[in-house]
């Protein structure tokens, strides 16, 4: 299949990169000239494990090219996929579809007949019906397919979540569309990865209601969390106890501080604006949302009154920045609110992430980034483990106490056990135990 990918971020790189191991002969298309650039001379703009090898074997075996030109692939693709970014539209929470509504107009004139469009980009139900009303408008009499495939992949584990998927979503309005995509997935397929074929709309709000489900298991948690605080039990029990339940599953019940990243803050705000537009308002949702925003900064909280109750003039450091490990993506991080809290409250900051500090710098103001989590803990007054990068699960606490002023150790991911910490002569605070 000749596949024409528009948007090469997170989703279309890795989308774009995979589809061409398979087999496939991909275009990846993006705006930014200096991604691709980049891309063409080999350098990756994202940190996903394992993607530089994959784009290079595929782009020396030529089935994977990029440009910023639509005419040098549009026209001669089966399938065009749109993978271009849907953010919180300033203001009122919708997604913004500006880009995906872009991509189909600006496509329009190069579509050839019988091919199929499809939106993997996380776009809210009705979108599809929007993206061919663009095309027809261009293009009256063309004749084409607009479908739904929406991405379930995790960055960190891109590769390995497109190659191996729980579920393939497809959501068409004719058999062309269906037909196409089955193909296009076929070496996947006869991996045992099945393939949930619905309606365009089905699979549009099937995405959300993945994300919204997911934020539910995290919120859930981190309120059970709070309690375990209050009764002295600890949440890890309370997690393994209901995660061995093949009903409810153990993913997702790790209490933490908050979701962030640039899937779940946006897209159950888009979710709940959907709802309230077509007047089914998702009350469950609603209160998972409150939950997660009012947590970011009551971790912030947390810290202070680790730290005796004021950070004024104290120095904390904190490790790891990016919304979860194996990833640069600073969007929506906990960290940004927890630092912002802590910097409200006097404290200076120390930093130190292994992929994230070049994102976290255009966010954060007033930081001190640290070349290493040794060098961040140099004179701070606590430690704070923020994301659970492998880098930081086995620090050496004799070197820590060495480093800090005062052996305080804050773990928002609850990657220690409490007596070989507190064995070693440090306090410390973790989440729900
Ligand atoms: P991103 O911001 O990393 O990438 C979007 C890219 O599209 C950018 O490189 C931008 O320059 C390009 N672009 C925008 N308009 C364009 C146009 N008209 N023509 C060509 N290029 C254009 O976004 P992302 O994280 O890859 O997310 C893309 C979509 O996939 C979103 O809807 C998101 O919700 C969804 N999604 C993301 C993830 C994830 O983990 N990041 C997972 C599943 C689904």
């Amino acid at each position: 299949m000749r596949i024409a990918m528009i948007g090469t971020g997170y989703v279309g790189l890795v989308s774009g990169t995979c589809f061409s191991d398979f087999g496939h002969d991909v275009v990846c298309i993006d705006k930014d000239a200096a991604k691709v650039d980049a891309l063409r001379s080999g350098r990756i703009p994202i940190f996903e494990p394992g993607l530089e090898s994959l784009v290079s074997s595929n782009a020396k075996a030529g089935r994977l090219r990029f440009t910023t030109d639509l005419a040098e692939a549009v026209p001669q693709a089966n399938a065009v996929f749109i993978a271009v970014g849907t953010p919180s539209r300033r203001g009122d929470g919708h997604a913004d579809l500006s880009y995906v509504y872009a991509a189909a107009r600006e496509m329009a004139e190069y579509l050839a007949p019988g091919t199929v469009v499809v939106t993997k980009s996380t776009v809210p139900v009705g979108t599809g019906d929007e993206v061919l009303r663009i095309i027809r408008e261009v293009r009256p009499d063309l004749d084409v397919s607009v479908a739904s495939n929406p991405e379930f992949l995790r960055e960190g584990a891109a590769i390995e979540d497109f190659k191996h998927p729980d579920r393939i979503v497809i959501g068409c309005e004719d058999e062309r569309g269906e037909q196409v995509l089955r193909e296009i997935y076929r070496p996947l397929f006869l991996n045992k990865s099945p393939i949930v074929a619905m309606s365009r709309r089905g699979a549009e709000l099937t995405k959300y209601a993945a994300n919204a489900f997911l934020a539910t298991k995290i919120s859930f948690i981190n309120e059970i969390a709070d309690l375990c605080e209050k009764v002295g039990a600890n949440v890890q029990d309370i997690s393994r106890g209901i995660g061995l339940d093949n009903r409810i599953g153990s993913k997702f019940l790790h209490a933490g501080p908050g979701y962030g990243g640039s899937c779940f803050p946006k897209d159950t705000l888009a979710l709940l604006k959907t709802g309230q537009d077509y007047e089914a308002p998702l009350r469950i949702v609603e209160a998972v949302v409150a939950v997660n925003d009012n947590r970011k900064r009551s971790m912030g909280r947390k810290v202070i009154s680790a730290m005796g109750g004021s950070v004024q003039g104290k120095t904390v450091a904190i490790l790891g920045l990016t919304f979860k490990p194996n990833t640069d993506d600073m969007r929506d991080s906990p960290a940004l609110a927890i630092i912002q809290t802590l910097q409200d409250n006097g404290a200076k900051i120390q930093a130190y992430d292994p992929e994230g500090m070049e994102q976290a710098a255009a966010l954060l103001s007033g930081v001190t980034f640290c070349d290493g989590a040794y060098s961040a803990l140099e004179g701070a007054d606590a430690a704070v483990i923020v994301t659970e990068w492998d880098a930081f699960r086995a620090l050496d606490f004799a070197r820590m106490k060495q480093a800090l002023k005062a052996p305080i150790l804050i773990d928002l991911r609850n990657i220690y056990v409490r007596d070989d910490v507190e064995g070693k002569g440090f306090t410390y605070i973790a989440i729900g135990r």
